[in-house]
């Protein structure tokens, strides 16, 4: 495990706040710092016997151990590196119900009736997250209700059948937005209708990783960091794990270690495709950044694009690049601030505080990857840009399963572990990540191209009927307007590759 995807800290509420605002040019040098927590937790050094073994100490694999040990199984979770080491101490804290596939498609491939099950299950893995996330369990969580995702094109039609659908089939509660209360809220003319879930809600990321440990340890789970799998016999009713110091033996083993698995089981590593996505934190903006985005919950454009939110009154915290390998956070610092500038021109250039990045694994089907791979062999990855929700309702459905034989697991079984395509995979996956925002891009140009002149039009139109009201009722026709000068004319802008894809 040598690639260390992540830079700083997440710049969670509080986190930022601590932190000493840098300009961007002197973000390398903070980055390249050593401000990588340390491990809390021991190491694993003597043999152990436990019920359950969870391998991987993100969102996932806490979850899984939290409750757990909640329903009374002894549980030993073991971790390479340290709590929240990977995406889930680097995330932007936005839990919302559903996958990080369109539920057309889930429609389309699983039918009706599963899609709807699915979905109510990724509804209660936000409970949990709601339930767990309180300022009594987790002090400084700083809960916040609300979540808006935003069009880059206008779709207003397209709009009105998924909300009928989210609120209607899917009992999930949603409001349809208009132009002018999207733009009300977020001074941009990037962004065109708007879908708002006023039961989506944001809480401090990395507090929130670091909570789950706490009450997974409070509940009796043990937690040994430092301590890396390196190798798992599954084959009998007692499975064996082997780390560098110690054995353990457990009835069940759940694989809750992402994209860095590696070695340990290689096949099931490569039924994910790794994705490094880059986040920052900006410094205070001050009363500019309030008169721009007045919203004060999350933001997340429907390509998928752009995921932001305001933090301490003052930050923008921003999420946007991608590249299919690990790349040091702080040289994406430039490409959030232009991608800023780019959908807030009335902010400029903003000073980037804090970058940080983390690997999601994505699947080829794009959902989670939850289940039994053989008896007492379980699998909780592949939670993709999503996982909050995701990884909390794979918790509880694993240890549910393994302690009440709860069967509701098997609604994943359609998607099965599909060979990403390795390095050709990455290669493919950055290619078509790259040309899918291009094309978002080139989409929003031409939208807002078409609104320009939707706009202009009304105008003239508006010129003629004053023109036609100073001449009187008289019943010669009007000839038109005489043409306007070529600079008042909406003109369509390069689909603005540059600068776009971030
Ligand atoms: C910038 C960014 C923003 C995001 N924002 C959001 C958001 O707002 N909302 C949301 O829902 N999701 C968000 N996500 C996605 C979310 O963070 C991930 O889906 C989630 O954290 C995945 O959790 P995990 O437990 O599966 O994996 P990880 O966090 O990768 O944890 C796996 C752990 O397993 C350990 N491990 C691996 N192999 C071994 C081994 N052999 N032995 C021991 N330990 C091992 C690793 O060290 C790691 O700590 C974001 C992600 C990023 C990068």
């Amino acid at each position: 495990m040598s690639e260390t995807s992540t830079a700083k800290p997440s710049a969670a509420k509080t986190s930022a706040a601590k932190t000493s605002a840098v300009k961007t040019s002197a973000v390398k040098a903070s980055i390249a710092g050593t401000s990588e927590p340390q491990p809390l937790h021991e190491r694993l050094s003597f043999d152990l016997d436990v019920d359950i073994a969870v391998v991987g100490a993100g969102l996932a694999g806490l979850t899984v151990a939290l409750e757990a040990a909640r329903l009374g199984a002894s549980v030993a979770v073991l971790e390479g590196r340290h709590v929240g080491w990977n995406a889930s101490g680097h995330q932007l804290g936005t839990v919302m119900p559903g996958y990080g596939v369109p539920i057309g498609d889930l429609i389309a491939r699983i039918g009706f009736e599963d899609t709807s099950e699915l979905w109510a299950l990724s509804k209660q893995g936000a409970e949990f997250v709601r339930a767990t996330a309180t300022e009594q369990l987790i002090p400084g969580i700083a809960p916040s209700e609300g979540a808006l995702e935003v069009s880059n094109v206008d779709v207003g039609d397209q709009l009105i059948s998924r909300l009928q659908m989210l609120g209607e089939d899917f009992e999930t509660e949603v409001e349809g937005w208009q132009v002018d209360r999207v733009r009300a809220e977020l001074k941009t003319d990037r962004y065109f209708h708007g879908v708002y879930y006023p039961k989506a809600f944001q809480i401090d990321g990395r507090k929130y990783v670091h909570g789950l440990a706490a009450l997974a340890r409070r509940a009796g789970a043990r937690i040994f960091e430092d301590t890396p799998v390196v190798s798992i016999d599954p084959s009998g009713i007692r499975k064996r794990i082997v780390t560098p110091s110690a054995r353990l033996r457990a009835s069940h083993i759940v694989l809750a270690g992402n994209v860095h698995l590696g070695a340990t089981l290689r096949r099931l590593s490569e039924t994910l495709l790794p994705v490094w996505r880059y986040g920052a934190v900006t410094a205070p903006l001050g009363d500019r950044l309030g008169e721009t985005i007045a919203f004060r919950g999350s933001v997340a454009d429907s390509d998928g694009i752009d995921h932001f939110r305001v933090v301490d009154g003052d930050r923008l915290m921003w999420a946007s690049p991608e590249t299919t390998w690990a790349a040091r956070p702080d040289r994406f610092a430039t490409a959030i601030q232009r991608r800023i500038r780019t959908i807030f021109p009335s902010l400029d250039k903003v000073e980037i505080s804090e970058v940080w990045g983390g690997a999601i694994g994505q699947t080829v089907h794009g959902m989670p990857q939850i289940g039994q791979l053989r008896r007492g062999l379980w699998v909780a990855s592949g939670f993709g840009r999503q996982g909050l929700n995701t990884s909390a309702m794979a918790g509880q459905l694993i240890a549910r399963s393994i302690l009440w034989g709860d069967e509701r697991w098997r609604l994943f079984s359609p998607f099965e572990l599909v060979w990403a395509g390795g390095m050709t995979g990455r290669i493919a996956g950055y290619a078509i990540g790259q040309w899918a925002r291009g094309s978002a891009a080139a989409a929003g140009t031409l939208a807002r191209y078409r609104e320009r002149a939707r706009t202009q039009e009304r105008i003239r139109e508006a010129r003629v009927a004053e023109a036609n009201r100073q001449a009187g009722s008289g019943p010669a026709p009007l000839r038109p307007p005489p043409p306007r000068p070529r600079s008042e004319r909406p003109q369509p802008t390069a689909p603005a590759n540059s600068g776009e894809g971030g």
